[in-house]
């Protein structure tokens, strides 16, 4: 058989198509399932076995770095270790950054430059706000960073985002993005949504660093391509470079093939757009459109359940997803007294079939849709013995000793950047109190200088006691100890000398609190990580070759060379270790379940899903529930969830669920509902508990019965159209004026909402239904 065939053996008609298709762009959608992902490994592999494309020529985006993993593995599987190397196959913003090491210096940003995660933009944003002096109770930092994110996510800048602001909301707003600009521009760092903002800004300041890279890249893929988001389609149409560049003469546009499925669009809160995929074809109006129909994944019956429901959006063309695999096993369903007993259920399933031998534990995955109700399944897995790991939640890197030491590290890589300097300055404590760093920070203000130039100059600083003087000075001192040690050692001896020079580690072993011994125990774990970094980062420089396929020139190629790992490599691959990173490997005997978000799921499957906490109120999520839009999305994320399974589905809700220690009755999720009835068994159909508002299945939605006297007590029958309301909504209350609500909780008639009315009243809870509110 010819190399040609072998690659293409295994693949239908159109999937076939689509791997051989060359020049004008290609766009796939497709359901769920349907190879999507296959292709893109697969057309890789041709470009290179057939078309002579080398792989440096060639850059893959996947949405996470698991994927980016996976896809690599299968590219080494066809074509070998040095292929899948020198390929660009990574996330938008991992590829951004490798872009950004090298060019951000025309921007004014070191090539050392930190990356700022979520947390650290988010205490940025606090300091800003505090500094332009906002009341937090009307101008709320956490909204502030959620704002200025979209608006990089639609590559808005500040001054724009001031010539458009009409209300003083507004106006603060782009005032604080301004300053925040500053501030990171000073601390010379990024946070996550600037990596791709400022590439695009990069190649359109910088004709010759756009053409750069377009000689580079000749093959662009993007997997998941309906959640890019706008700043990454312009990412993506910077690089291809527009039809009409080429008649300018430089660089002909690069081959652009894309797949995704306008159905999985899960993450419109961030900026992602389906606009993307729908007019994909007017935007690139040569572009050859491929569907792919058959589903390999799953069962019918999992897929008839899974068309059933995204049948109900409305506005998206009919798919007709089929698949070989014949009916298999119909859906199992269950309904539960309440969450604890739903975990029992799912863990007692899981330890039958994994003891029966029909799966194994790495073959289960367990979905809910908030991180919150993953606690409850963890319980029921410790006590049973069933190993399992989470994926997102509460990570490791994000402990506080970890982060502490984290940010040590940043600065010994980066003297200024601000944020992680103010983080350890008193960490451990050694005498530098919130007046002094206070006198600090104005001494920085009124000389225009870095905060970290500042700490150097703290003599000069007025207002500040001589006792703080001498332990700032020790402090500065210590971190130029660290540093001068920085060159000359490994990211983990950097990680030890921390520990130890800093008495971080000291001051934990000597508490008797049991908490302080986990941190102890994570500090030993972290320690690991970076020797297992250095070891990995050894492995690959043994396994590449230099790369002579890039000897024509086009790209230098000691700029992409690994070298020596240094604490920046170190920093950078912490950095994008992205949530869905954490799933575990299969290859260990059995491995362990899956425990995730819907939300991580994407792209993945399992032979066996348990699709949990089935509530209207849980899933779809309260706030979803009198928005249409909103609906729709958590709708695709139902699709999403039942298109993982490739052959045993599980659904359950729990009749009762507490919800700030109040009992909360959820109906049955109308996903359930969706689902055409011959195709679920019910394992429990009906709860034994008399819970108030229980209801048949696919039964009539009857409303509830809520018994507590939260808010009041409920006064029934006013008969009044509850108002939806969401975080951060302003209300006004009859008695209580104006307030904002902070949390929502529950569904229906029953939701209820905790809505804060400043300073003098103080936050309330509310069963909106019946509370005298109004939203504005
Ligand atoms: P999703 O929309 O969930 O990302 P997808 O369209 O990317 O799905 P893949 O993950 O590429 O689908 O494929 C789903 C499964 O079907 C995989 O296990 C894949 O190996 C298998 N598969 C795809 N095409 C074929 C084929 N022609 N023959 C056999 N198996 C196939
Ligand atoms: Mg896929």
């Amino acid at each position: 058989m010819s190399s040609q065939e072998q690659l293409l053996e295994g693949l239908n008609g159109p999937q076939r198509d689509a791997v051989t298709h060359s020049g004008a762009p290609l766009l796939i959608v497709a359901g769920a399932g349907s190879g999507k992902t296959r292709v893109l490994t697969h057309r890789i592999a041709h470009l290179m076995a057939e078309r002579g494309v080398r792989p440096g020529e060639i850059l893959a985006i996947t949405f996470t770095n698991k994927a980016a993993a996976e896809m690599k593995e299968r590219i080494q599987a066809l074509l070998g270790v040095r292929a899948a190397n020198t390929m660009w196959t990574m996330t938008f913003h991992s590829a951004c950054v490798r872009i950004l090491r090298r060019e951000a210096h025309r921007l004014g940003y070191p090539s050392s430059f930190t990356i700022y995660d979520s947390a650290d933009s988010a205490r940025l944003m606090q300091l800003v706000c505090k500094e332009m002096d906002l009341d937090p109770k009307r101008f709320p930092p956490k909204s502030f960073s959620f704002q200025v994110s979209n608006l990089k996510n639609e590559l808005v800048d500040y001054d724009t985002a001031a010539e458009q602001a009409q209300t003083e909301q507004e106006k603060k707003l782009a005032e604080a993005y301004q300053l925040y600009q500053r501030r990171l521009h000073e601390a010379g760092a990024m946070d996550f949504d600037d990596l791709i903002m400022v590439t695009v800004n990069l190649f359109q300041m910088f004709p010759d660093v756009a053409e750069y890279y377009r000689r580079r890249f000749r093959h662009v893929m993007v997997d998941e391509y309906q959640d890019t988001n706008h700043a990454q389609y312009a990412f993506v149409r910077e690089l291809v470079g527009a039809a009409e560049d080429s008649d300018t003469g430089v660089v002909p546009p690069a081959e652009l093939c894309v797949v995704g499925d306008a159905d999985q669009s899960i993450y419109a809160f961030r900026g992602a757009t389906i606009r993307n995929i729908l007019e994909f074809e007017r935007d690139f109006p040569s572009a050859r459109t491929i569907l792919l129909e058959q589903n390999y994944r799953s069962t019918q019956n999992i897929l008839s359940a899974a068309n059933a429901v995204i049948d109900r959006n409305e506005g998206r063309p009919a798919k007709n997803l089929w698949s070989e695999q014949g009916d298999g096993p119909a859906i199992t369903g269950y309904v539960a007294d309440n969450e604890h007993d739903e975990a029992a259920f799912v863990v007692g399933e899981i330890d039958k079939l994994t003891d029966e031998g029909t799966v194994t534990p790495s073959q289960v995955a367990v979905f809910y849709r908030t991180n919150a109700q993953s606690r409850v399944f963890e319980d029921v897995f410790i006590r049973t013995g069933l190993p399992y790991k989470i994926v997102g939640g509460v990570r490791f890197y994000e402990r506080k000793e970890i982060r502490d030491i984290l940010a040590y590290l940043r600065v010994l890589a980066n003297p200024e950047d601000t944020v992680s300097l103010r983080r350890i300055l008193n960490v451990p404590k050694r005498g530098i109190g919130a007046r002094a760093e206070e006198a600090v920070e104005l001494f920085a203000a009124r000389e225009r200088i870095s905060f970290s130039r500042a700490l150097r100059r703290v003599d000069e600083a007025p207002g500040i006691a001589t006792r703080s003087v001498k332990a700032v000075q020790n402090f500065t001192a210590l971190l130029d100890e660290l540093a001068e040690a920085v060159p000359g050692s490994t990211p983990a001896e950097v990680v030890e000398a921390v520990l130890s020079k800093t008495g971080y580690l000291s001051e934990l072993a000597e508490s008797k609190d049991l908490q302080d011994e986990s941190r102890v125990e994570n500090l030993e774990e972290f320690v690991d990580v970076a020797r297992e970094f250095e070891h990995t980062f050894a492995a690959l420089l043994e396994e590449e070759p230099p790369d002579e396929d890039e000897e024509d020139g086009a790209v230098p190629s000691g700029t992409l060379d690994p070298g020596e790992p240094t604490l920046v490599d170190f920093l950078e691959r912490i950095s994008l270790v992205a949530d869905t990173d954490q799933i575990p490997d299969a290859d260990d005997t059995g491995g362990v379940v899956t425990l995730m978000t819907l939300h991580a799921a994407k792209g993945l499957e399992f032979p066996a899903v348990f699709l949990t906490g089935m509530e209207d109120g849980v899933f779809p999520h309260t706030r979803t529930l009198g928005d249409k839009t909103q609906l729709e999305e958590e709708r695709r994320l139902a699709y999403v969830g039942l298109t993982r399974a490739q052959r045993l589905l599980y659904v359950s809700r729990a009749a009762v669920r507490s919800a700030w220690g109040t009992p909360s009755y959820n109906p049955g999720s109308r996903f359930l509902d969706e689902i055409p009835a011959s195709l679920v068994d019910w394992r429990r159909a009906e709860s034994s508990l008399a819970a108030p508002p229980s209801r048949g299945i696919g039964g009539g939605r009857g409303s509830g019965g809520f018994g507590s006297t939260f808010g009041g007590g409920p006064r029934r029958g006013t008969g009044k159209e509850a108002p939806t309301l969401g975080v951060g909504d302003l209300v006004n209350h009859d008695s209580f004026g104006m307030g904002r609500v902070q949390l929502v909780e529950g569904a229906g008639d029953k939701t209820k909402a905790r809505i804060d009315f400043g300073a003098d009243i103080g936050e309330k809870d509310f069963l909106v239904k019946y509370a005298p509110i109004e939203k504005l």
